[in-house]
């Protein structure tokens, strides 16, 4: 083929595949032109996952009738005039290519009037094309409709996500912007219903309720810290407020919502020691910089920025969090110490025990018949030596450190997990109920649990899951949910930290609906539910967690596949004292 210009209709289709990845970018964009319009009130209409609809109104400076379809331009911008300028941005937009890429992907209709101007104007385009322009009488401000995304574009829908998780990413927009923006109104109506509206009070806790839910944002603590050229502020959850990802990780950067990895490794090491292994904390960090510190032009959606002095930033984040920790943290209790303080042990590569401690026992003997200690690794069934894994029956002797379970076995000493024994025994009856029905045990009294709104409508769609799995869980105002029963294997959770637990992994999942991910919600609850380390048992609750144990099918593993014991056997003790085979 030889060489020729691209029309202007393909040309700009490409860029605004940069720009408009989804539905929420569009909300993105025009959501930042009616901050940067210096907006006090931002409304945001959302029809079927944004598909069939995106409208924002703003009460912003508007746009003279004539500068209008100048604004749909590729390249044209109120913001930036010379190269320079890049260098000293202090609005969200700059680059001029938003609306002319949004323009060129669906049907859009701009109507903007100024304060000073007696008509407005209002402007049509089509797939990039202008379509009309007339005056018309409008309040002041501007009112972007966009209709149809992607019309033109058919490959692009293909590659979208659920509606569900379109419409999340929205949610989680609109209020990331709510939060950087407390003095401006925010309401966000998803299908008619609304999702988030906030009173623009200048209030961040207010709107930290509708992010996380009312129970995980009344004990998040405040950070604040003031240097010269750089200002931290925001919001962190005290260690016990956890969740298995980094999604709710947010930085703002000059009011721009940012991801970095190195700002969240910052802020998880502000953290250091004080949560454990895979759980995150939630927090809404804003940070303030003078313009020229931060390199804003570095990616199309300005969705990741580079700093001048990142080790600034870096320690600056680390020690605002750690502060606020140190600041609020109650003195660790003495079950706690003991989790923190073994955490490492356990996660540094993953062993049971020190791989330091060489004893061979498999060196001699028939390594088949008799189960081993495996230093390396975890031992997956096939390497523990048992037939399935299977226990043999087990004598209690004690506990100790108020973690593990002690036992004698026909062929010696069985060091058992109690947590991770109780995780998989937990487990397997909570799959055998799921044969059948899962019995369901009723609250005395029904607890309430609120949630943000992208969960709520989560967790609504997911009730007949939840009720497969033996939960009662109806809808109980707007944002809110009454727990009425919890299966019975969990009377003695705490019920809302059990559902919660299931919500977190039908945030993570595409399609919650098969098999194997309610095995894996199932084993996640499990180990709510299981007896902690650092909790004494008595000994008739050691003989009956031993006894379900020995009844397990794979007894040699927590559901999450570590190994729930160690054998000692008599063989290795004789050869540890010297009394066998001495080398
Ligand atoms: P950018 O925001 O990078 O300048 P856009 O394509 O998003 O580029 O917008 C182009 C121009 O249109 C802006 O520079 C601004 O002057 C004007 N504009 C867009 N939206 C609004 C709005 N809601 N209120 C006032 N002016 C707007
Ligand atoms: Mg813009």
């Amino acid at each position: 083929m030889p060489i020729h210009l691209l029309p202007p209709e393909v040309a700009s289709q490409i860029a605004a595949g940069e720009v408009v990845e989804r539905p929420a970018s569009v909300v993105k964009e025009l959501v930042e032109n009616a901050l940067d319009a210096k907006a006090t009130h931002i409304e945001i209409k959302i029809e079927e996952a944004g598909l069939r609809l995106i409208e924002v109104s703003d009460n912003g400076a508007g746009i003279l009738s004539e500068d209008l379809p100048l604004a749909l331009e590729r390249h044209a911008t109120s913001k930036l005039e010379r190269a320079e300028d890049l260098f000293t941005i202090a609005t969200l937009g700059f680059r001029g290519e938003a609306l002319a890429s949004i323009a060129s992907v669906s049907r859009l209709t701009i109507t903007s009037r100024t304060e000073e101007a007696d008509l407005g104007a209002r402007l049509l385009v089509e797939g990039g094309k202008a379509e009309s322009l007339h005056p018309i009488g409008a309040p002041a401000g501007t009112v972007v409709r966009v209709e149809d995304l992607f019309y033109n574009v058919p490959a692009r829908l293909k590659f979208l996500k659920h509606p569900t998780t379109e419409k999340r990413h929205i949610d989680a927009l609109v209020t990331n912007y709510a939060l950087a923006y407390p003095e401006v109104r925010f309401h966000l109506y998803q299908d008619g219903r609304p999702v988030l509206q906030t009173s623009g009070n200048r209030d961040r806790r207010e709107i930290l309720a509708s992010l996380y839910g009312v129970d995980i944002a009344r004990p998040m603590l405040e950070v604040f810290s003031e240097d010269r050229n750089l200002m931290i502020r925001g919001y962190i959850s005290p260690p016990s407020v956890t969740r298995s990802n980094r999604r709710e990780i947010q930085f703002f950067v000059n009011g721009r919502p940012i991801q970095d990895t190195t700002l969240t490794a910052a802020l998880l090491k502000g953290y250091h020691t004080l949560l454990m292994t895979g759980r995150f904390p939630y927090a809404a960090i804003l940070i303030e910089i003078p313009p020229d510190q931060v390199d804003v032009n570095v990616h199309p959606a300005k969705a990741e920025i580079r700093f001048r002095d990142a080790n600034l930033i870096f320690s600056g984040v680390q020690n605002a969090v750690r502060r606020a920790l140190l600041a609020y943290t109650p003195v660790p209790t003495f079950e706690e110490e003991l989790r923190w303080s073994s955490s490492p042990w356990r996660t540094e590569n993953d062993r049971l025990i020190d791989p330091s401690w060489s004893f061979n026992a498999t060196d001699e003997g028939p390594a088949d018949t008799a189960p081993q200690v495996t230093t390396t690794g975890i031992p997956s069934p096939a390497q523990s030596g048992l037939p399935e894994g299977k226990v043999p029956l087990l004598r209690p002797i004690g506990q100790i450190a108020a973690s593990y379970l002690v036992a004698e076995g026909p062929d010696g000493l069985y060091l058992v997990d109690q947590h991770a024994a109780h995780e998989r025994v937990l487990f397997e009856r909570y799959m055998a109920q799921r044969k059948t029905t899962i019995p369901a045990q009723n609250l005395l009294q029904p607890v309430v649990i609120e949630l943000p709104a992208g969960s709520t409508r989560l967790l609504n769609e997911q009730l007949p899951v939840l009720t497969r799995l033996g939960f009662q869980v109806e809808l109980f105002g707007a944002h809110s949910f009454q727990i009425r029963a919890i299966p019975a294997l969990l009377q003695n959770t705490d019920p809302a930290a059990a559902l919660r637990v299931v919500i977190e992994d039908f945030e993570e999942d595409e399609t919650p609906l098969q098999a194997e991910i309610e095995a894996k919600i199932i084993a996640r609850v499990c180990k709510r539910a299981a007896v902690k380390a650092g909790q004494v048992l008595s000994p008739e609750e050691q003989r009956t967690l031993l006894q379900d144990l020995e009844n397990c099918q794979s007894p040699r593993t927590c559901p999450h596949g570590r190994p729930t014991m160690i054998h000692l056997s008599v063989d290795l003790l004789e050869r540890q004292f010297g009394r066998k085979g001495a080398r």
